[in-house]
Order: C-alpha cells, then structure tokens, then sequence
C-alpha cells in the first residue's frame, strides 16, 4: 500500500514504487512512500489562493472553534491511532504523549485564540504609542496572517503531536499548511491526516499532506511564506541556506539537536526524596519514547562526589524497564523507530565511548519481551560515565538520538553551569534542587542557553509535568545547537505565522483599522445611556459624559472606617503632608473608582450583565477633598463570545477633577447581553 499525498484537497498516489516502511517492531514492511510525480507549485498555489483564503475570512475566534472541534472530532477517532502508533515502536504511554498530547495542544491553542485574542481578523500588539504633542498622530503594532503557506517540515519521533503542535498555531493565525513528515514513522501522519480530512472540519486548502519528498516545493517559496522545521541540525542548515529562502526571506523557524543537560544540585545528596527524584526523572527521560525526544536529558550534570551512587541507583533503575513489543502491558520501553536509527545510535554511543566509558547496558544481548529482536529495532538503554568532561568534547556534541545519556561530574557550581553552557545551546534543561540559591545561581548562569528550564523539587515534583514535556502553553525551541527557533508559547506560537506591521495615522484611522477605541478618536452620542444599549446595539465610541460630583472629607473618612483602609495618608492630615506626593488627606484610590462608577452606571435592568474587573487601573494624581470628579466612558472594544448570549465589552475609561485634569484612567470590563439574549428575558 502507498501512503497518499493529501494535495489540492484530493488524495493522490505518488509515481514510481517508492521506498518500503517497516514496523519498528516486527520489521514487517507496512506502506510505500512516494511523492514523486506531484506538483509542488500547485501545492503551494492552491495553499495560498484556496486555503489562506478561506482561513482568513473566519475571525481568530471561530478558527479557534474550528480546532476545538478538530480536536473533539479527533478524540473519537484516537483508537486506530493509538493500534498504528504500536507499529512506531511507541508503548501505549509513548503513544499517549504523542497522539493524546497533539490532541490537547489543539485544544490549548483554540482556549487561548478565543481568550486571548479578539473575534475579529485584525491582532492589536500592545497599546498605542503617542507619537505627537497633540495626539493627532498615534502609532499601533498590528499582526495580519501572511497571505503565503506554511511548510512543515517533522521529525520522525512525535508523528502526531510534530504535526499538530505546529498546525494549532498555524491554522489559528489564518494561514494553511503544508505538512512533509519524516518519511520513516509517516505512516501514522497519514492516518491521522485522512481522519483530518474526513472530518471536513477544516475548509479547502488549509491542510496538505506531503509523504515523501518535497521535490522543488521550495523553488517556489516567496516572502510570504514561513517554514517551520524540526530535524536535524545538518538538514536544518541545507535548507536554510536554500537560494530561495536566503532571497525571499523566508521565515525559517528550526527545531534541532539539543544535548539537554539535567543538573543535580549539591544538596540532593542520596537520602533525600531530590536524590530519588532524579533518579526517576533520568530513568523517565532516558526510556520514554526510547530516548527518542529532541527534549530527552542527554547529560546528567551530578556533584563528583556522589556520582557513584547516582550511577549505582540509575542502573538498578534502568535495569528494572523492561524492553520489547510496546503493544505488551509489561514492557516499559519499546523500540527505536527503524533499523536504521537503531544503527545509527549505536554508531553514536561508539564514537561516545571514545571519551567517556560505558557503565550499563552498551550491550547487544540483552531480554526483549514478547518480540523477536534480530527484527525489531531494540536496543539497551546505555549510561556512559565521563570522568573529565570539561575537556571532552564528544559528551557536549554527540547526539545519541536513543535511550543513551552520560554522566558528568561537577566539582562546583560554577563547573556545573559550565558544562551546561558546553552544550551550546538546548531546548530544555532542569535543575532538581531544594536549595533555592542553588536554583537561582544555576538558572542565571544557564538560562540563556535554554529555551525552556524546570526546576524540581519535593513540593512540585508530584504535579510537575517533567524535564522533556514541551507545553503549549510555554515556548518549544532553544539557542545555537537546538536551532535558534521557538514554536508554541500560547499566542506567541501564533505569532510566527504572522506579520507585525506599525501602522501609523488619526486616533480615528486606528480606530477603524483596528476595531479599538484609541483615545482622541471621535466621540459618538449613544442617544441613550449606553448601558440600555444590548451587544449589538452598542458601537464603538459610543461615549458618555457623567455629572459631577464632590469629594469631601467627611467621604474619605466613612469611606475609611467603612472599609477599614485607615492608612494614614487618608485619615492622618499631618502624616499625610510629610509624604512628597501629597499636601494633606487624600482619597482612596479605590474611592474614586466606586464614585467614577456611581457616575457612569444606569442603575435599572438592562443588557449589562456583569462588570468582571477593570486592566490598567493607574492613579495619574492626588484627589483632595474639595474636588470635584467626573467622567468619560466610552464604549473602547467588543468581543462577542459566541453562542453564549453575551459578548465582553470593555469601556475607556477618564475619571477627571474640575480642573480638567486625569486623576485616573483605566477600562472598565463588562458583560453586554446579545438581542437575542435580551429579548428572551425581558
Ligand atoms: P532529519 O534527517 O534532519 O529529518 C527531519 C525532517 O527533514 C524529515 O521530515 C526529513 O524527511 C526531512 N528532510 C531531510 N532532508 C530533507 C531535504 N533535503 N529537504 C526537505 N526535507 C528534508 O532528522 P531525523 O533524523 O529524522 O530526526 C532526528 C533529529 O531530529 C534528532 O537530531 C533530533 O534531535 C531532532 N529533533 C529535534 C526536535 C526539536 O523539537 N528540536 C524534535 C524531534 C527531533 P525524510 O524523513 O523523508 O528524510
């Protein structure tokens, strides 16, 4: 069977007989692979007018919608992934990171669209920035989806969660994709992506799949375009260097090799639950997925003078893993991905062994459960010791891409960060300490060569999510040898796959371009109090001007005696006269924003629903008794939150003394019943 090419939204066999894949387990050939004879310049055409068109006629809200029901919809179907993924070499709990853990970043990522960015097409970057005396002028950073496609380029280890932890943020910025996974484990990919497919979820042209090679897909890349590629550092570096890429700038994001160090403190000494802690987090990180995670701790950075006793524990540990069929509950390791990585690591930890010396495992006889191992690719988690690893090179370079880590031990504190730093540059990094200074120096001594650091200890070890856990909530990627690249981090991630450009003009302009109230923008007359006003009904700029009100000594003191806040620069007049901001009693903060709000507030039933907090809240300058407040309130920004019969609506808010000056400023965050809604309750 030939694996398809999902392109131009129609499943299609690559010419010729292709190259065989096997089963990481069994060695059974299972697919052929084959994209010869597609064209690539249509791919990317049809991604860009078909796909990036259709995506960018939906808000980021109802992209994120879209996910969520990819998700769901994924979620039924996991079963026949979770049979395929055994093939891969995966354990049920391998398989579980891989497949349940892409489903989630799905999930996380279409949370974050719908609560972090507007229902709308336009993303604001920040507030505006005054540009002018007057305030005519005013400057706004803006992201719009690139009008290009997204070229996804995966590594063989994480199947799923390679692919869809890269289309979340994708398809939520607008912008389609173009998935090309390693061609050994592509086989997975594809099952999932026929279930994408058959969903219908997404719209035509949001998702290509590419089994086999890119051909000159990139000989048709422009500026538009982004790609995001895991893999190697060599191939990273081929095809960065693509003339195509280097002319037309094209966004290259890379997720590469990575010698993540894991970091014992001094205090962990055996006997204390961090000893046993590490251990267990070694012993985790080197069998999962048989070592095959970018995250995986390669070197175990461990005080001299206990390194025996770490290798000693480590050892009894990893000899207590049982290795063979991932599909046997019994087995706690399965195999490498193919014969050929499974040479390949063993290659690696031979070149290692040249400079460090092989403390267990190494071996090529050794129990595999409920499988034959002359077929599978098994091989024996291997702990090397390196006794001088300050001047040896191999042990901060050597990638052994299997269940192969190395022991380094540190004299001091200052050593340990300096072997860190040897690995010039990787994605994650932990440090397992109860002694916070300790964590504290290690952290700035090394966190500029991570991209991502845990620090573990007694009180977050039973709910922390472990040293090789990439979440979508937290950037993925890292320095120099992991590649320079970063990929999720909540909208971060979504960032990437668009454009931030500063926009320029009247705070009117700015307010049209960006569906944001900017301050000197024009006012609109709501003709009612805009709180009788439902989420449609209300427009941005729709303004309100309050009446005034006085603030005088006797409301500072109730107000003080009712809330308990007799802090002395609003009870004390002598106190309060010696502190630089103030000429005697002031009012409370807090004060003047419950005045401000028995200003603008139409008391009676109506659409607003909720008032759910207040951004931004800054005192400009003192109230003194004697002045007199009042407010502006306008009507700044509206999100609806579909389906739910309301929408947010956040107000700008001005609360100014008679002297037209602003004694405080901030939004006022609201909910606002929809018609609909409104009707049904009235
Ligand atoms: P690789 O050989 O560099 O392959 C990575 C991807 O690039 C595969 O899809 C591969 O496709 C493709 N590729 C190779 N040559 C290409 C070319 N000339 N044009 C276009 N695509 C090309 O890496 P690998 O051996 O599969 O993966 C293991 C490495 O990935 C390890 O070093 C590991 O550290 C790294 N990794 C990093 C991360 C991370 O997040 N940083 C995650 C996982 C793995 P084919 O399979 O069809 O050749």
């Amino acid at each position: 069977m030939k694996l398809g090419n999902l392109v131009l939204d129609q499943w299609i066999d690559g010419d010729g007989d292709g190259t065989i894949l096997s089963s990481a387990v069994s060695g059974e050939p299972l697919a052929r692979i084959t994209s010869d004879g597609v064209d690539f310049a249509q791919v990317l055409a049809h991604a860009r007018s078909v796909g990036g068109s259709n995506l960018r006629k939906m808000t980021f809200h109802e992209r994120g919608e879209m996910l969520k029901a990819l998700a769901q919809y994924l979620m039924e179907h996991k079963k026949e992934l979770y049979a395929l993924s055994t093939e891969t070499g995966a354990t049920k709990a391998d398989s579980w990171v891989d497949i349940d853990g892409g489903i989630s970043t799905l999930f996380v990522f279409s949370s974050k669209g719908r609560r972090e960015m507007p229902n709308d097409h336009v993303y604001l970057d920040g507030p505006p920035e005054a540009l002018s005396r007057n305030g005519t002028f005013v400057g706004q950073h803006i992201f719009t989806p690139k009008l290009g496609a997204a070229v996804h380029i995966n590594a063989f280890n994480f199947p799923c969660w390679g692919m869809l932890e890269k289309l979340a943020p994708t398809l939520l910025a607008g912008v389609p994709a173009i998935v090309k996974p390693a061609s050994s484990t592509a086989y997975l990919t594809e099952l999932m992506v026929r279930r994408i497919n058959a969903s219908g979820i997404l719209p035509d042209g949001a998702l290509q799949l590419i089994c086999g090679s890119v051909g000159d897909l990139f000989d048709h890349l422009n500026c538009q375009d982004t790609i995001a590629f895991t893999g190697s550092k060599n191939t990273a570096e081929f095809l960065q260097q693509h003339t195509r890429v280097v002319s037309e700038s094209v966004a290259f994001t890379a997720e590469t090799d990575s010698l993540n160090s894991s970091i014992l403190g001094p205090d962990a000494l055996p006997g204390t639950p961090e000893f046993d802690l590490y251990v267990k987090e070694v012993t985790q990180e080197m069998t999962s997925k048989a070592g095959q995670k970018c995250t995986a701790i390669r070197r175990i950075i461990a005080p001299a003078t206990i390194c025996g006793a770490l290798v000693e524990a480590l050892a009894k540990a990893l000899g207590e893993v049982r290795i063979g069929n991932p599909a046997n509950r019994e087995v706690g390791m399965g195999a490498l991905a193919s014969q050929g990585q499974r040479d390949e690591v063993r290659d690696r930890v031979r070149e290692l062994s040249h400079q460090a010396e092989i403390v267990y495992g190494g071996d090529d006889n050794f129990d595999v459960v409920d499988a034959d191992a002359s077929k599978g690719a098994f091989f024996m988690p291997t702990l090397l010791h390196c006794e001088k690893p300050l001047t040896s090179s191999a042990v901060h370079s050597i990638e052994a891409f299997g269940p192969v880590s190395t022991v380094l031990p540190y004299a001091d504190l200052e050593e340990a960060i300096q072997l860190s730093r040897m690995g010039e540059g990787s994605l994650a990094g932990s440090i397992i300490t109860n002694d916070n200074d300790v964590a504290r120096q290690l952290v700035l001594g090394t966190a500029a060569y991570h991209g991502r650091m845990v620090i573990i200890n007694r009180h977050c070890a039973a709910e922390s999510t472990g040293h090789g856990s990439p979440l979508p909530h937290l950037i993925h990627g890292g320095p120099g040898r992991a590649g320079g690249g970063e990929e999720m981090g909540g909208v971060r991630g979504v960032k990437h796959y668009m454009q931030r450009t500063a926009i320029q003009g009247s705070p009117q302009t700015l307010t049209a371009i960006g569906n944001r109230w900017t301050r000197g923008a024009d006012e609109r007359d709501p003709g009612v109090h805009p709180f009788r006003k439902t989420f449609e009904q209300l427009a941005i700029g729709d303004t309100v001007h309050t009446d005034e009100r006085q603030v005088t000594l006797d409301d500072i003191q109730h107000f003080a005696d009712f809330t308990g806040d007799t802090f002395y620069a609003h009870t004390d007049e002598e106190a309060a006269a010696r502190n630089p901001f103030f000429d005697g009693r002031v009012a409370h903060g807090y004060l003047i924003v419950s005045f401000a709000a028995g200003l603008f507030v139409d008391p009676d039933f109506g659409p607003v629903l909720a008032n759910y907090g207040v951004d931004d809240l800054r005192f400009a300058q003192p109230v003194n008794y004697g002045d007199t407040l009042k407010v502006r309130l306008t009507c700044k920004q509206k999100t609806l939150r579909a389906g739910t019969g309301y929408g947010e609506v956040r107000w700008d808010t001005e609360v100014s003394n008679q002297d037209d000056e602003i004694v405080a400023q901030y939004d006022v965050l609201t909910m606002v019943a929809t018609d609909e809604h409104w009707a049904s309750v009235q």
